[in-house]
């Protein structure tokens, strides 16, 4: 630990913010709650965005731009000093997850994702960002005679991945010039997770979470009868060695003393009967990394090896890799420098190094714009073991919402302490 950095003295406007935050807790609350009864699934996000618009509008923010990448929301709040600009994000989409947590304000939503009928809910915990970056919104704004800099508020839709077909999320975002105008100096975002007791912060320099790309590789083989395999060419069988040859990309390719990867097939689809050989076989997975080097060579290794295997086999093979989201990247020098503040606002004791997470974010979008700190608010009772609350994504997910404060007040203090620098 870096004693010498815990010295730095909190921004002249430390008091006001912890002031204004205690007292807009329960607001805050009151916000997640209504959030939470009401989810919204990605691209869909009209009446969340539009109370959060409103209440922008309603702290005169400079600038409210909405229907962004669909339904996003940006506001721009300008602070009575000249100084740097910081980007703040929430992502605001819930996920297809029926509700199992026995609350008074538990979503009872449904509605269609990609053609089927489903439960919604904030499993994520998307709800509880929202409220927070509002919170912070109102106490910045009320502390805007004193504040330095330029603050940029980013609502964003579709975090997990919009319906199929769809385009959004960060990177439509970025592409529609949310990072531009003015341009973040800095970006910082963060989010609830069942991994922390609630109190504590996590975070961690470099790579923190994983790229994720979706894999879709079809073998074309020849239909036949089951008893007469050798009048045609079997694509299960090749299917299932193109499987296991996948694995030895990770396990025998790929230097893990550098950085961990996972290859997953997911999904395989093949066959109608016992007896029939059918003519393909369609296999979909995930390709997980922490480093962009490794994610294009194991593309690369994925794509050689199946079709190699296949051509063994006398079959066709077609590989589709969509790259989903880009390795999620602490900017080393910004993590060490606002460290001291998250440990002034959490305690050092609740301030921890957290190992990687294989899942990802698209607030890597952002990162790949302005130098980014993503880190991490626990959200567990102490009342609940900690590897045995239900993750983030699952339909008992649950939020003990004293994390609501602590989330307010480190955005707050990290983006003024960063503007006062
Ligand atoms: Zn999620
Ligand atoms: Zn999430």
């Amino acid at each position: 630990m870096d004693t010498t950095t815990q010295a730095r003295p909190a921004s002249p406007l430390a008091g006001g913010i912890e002031t204004a935050a205690r007292a807009l807790e329960a607001q805050v609350i009151a916000w997640r709650r209504d959030f939470h009864a009401n989810p919204e699934l990605g691209n869909r996000e009209f009446r969340t965005a539009g109370i959060v618009a409103e209440h922008l509008r309603k702290l005169s923010f400079d600038e409210v731009t909405t229907g962004v990448a669909h339904t996003g929301v940006v506001g721009l709040l300008k602070g009575a000093r000249p100084g740097p600009v910081v980007a703040l994000r929430a992502d605001m989409d819930a996920l297809p997850v029926a509700e199992e947590v026995d609350l008074p304000f538990a979503s009872k939503v449904r509605a269609e994702w990609n053609g089927e009928q489903v439960g919604v809910m904030h499993a994520c915990g998307h709800d509880a960002h929202v409220a927070i970056l509002m919170g912070v919104a109102e106490v910045l704004a009320g502390l805007r005679a004193q504040l330095r800099g330029t603050l940029k508020f980013i609502f964003q839709p579709a975090e997990e991945l919009p319906p199929e077909g769809e385009e959004g999320g960060a990177k439509m975002m970025v592409e529609q010039g949310v990072m531009d105008n003015p341009r973040p100096d800095a970006v910082f975002g963060l989010h609830v997770t069942s991994r922390l007791p609630v109190g504590v912060i996590g975070y961690r320099p470099g790579p923190a979470m994983a790229s994720a790309d979706t894999l879709r590789i079809t073998i074309h083989g020849r239909q036949t009868h089951g008893a007469m395999p050798w009048y045609g060419v079997d694509p299960i069988v090749t299917s299932a060695q193109v499987v296991l040859g996948l694995q030895t990309i990770v396990s025998r390719e790929t230097d893990l003393t550098h950085e961990p990867a996972v290859v997953t097939i997911g999904a395989i689809k093949g066959g109608v009967r016992e007896n029939i050989i059918p003519d393909s076989v369609e296999m979909r997975g995930t390709i997980r990394s922490f480093d962009e080097a490794m994610r294009d060579d194991i593309h690369e290794r994925v794509t050689y090896l199946a079709e190699a295997i296949s051509r063994g086999a006398r079959a066709g093979c077609t590989v589709c890799i969509r790259k989903n989201y880009p390795v999620t990247v602490n900017d080393p020098a910004l993590t060490e420098a606002m460290l001291p503040t998250l440990r002034r606002v959490a305690g050092a004791q609740h301030t921890v190094l957290v190992p990687k997470v294989m899942g990802s974010e698209d607030f890597s979008f952002f990162q790949r714009v302005s130098p980014g700190l993503f880190f991490f608010v626990g959200v567990t009772p102490e009342t609940v073991e900690l590897g045995k609350s239900a993750p983030n994504h699952s339909p008992r997910f649950f939020i003990d919402e004293r994390a609501l404060l602590l989330g307010v007040r480190a955005l707050a203090h990290v983006a003024c302490d960063y503007l006062e620098r």
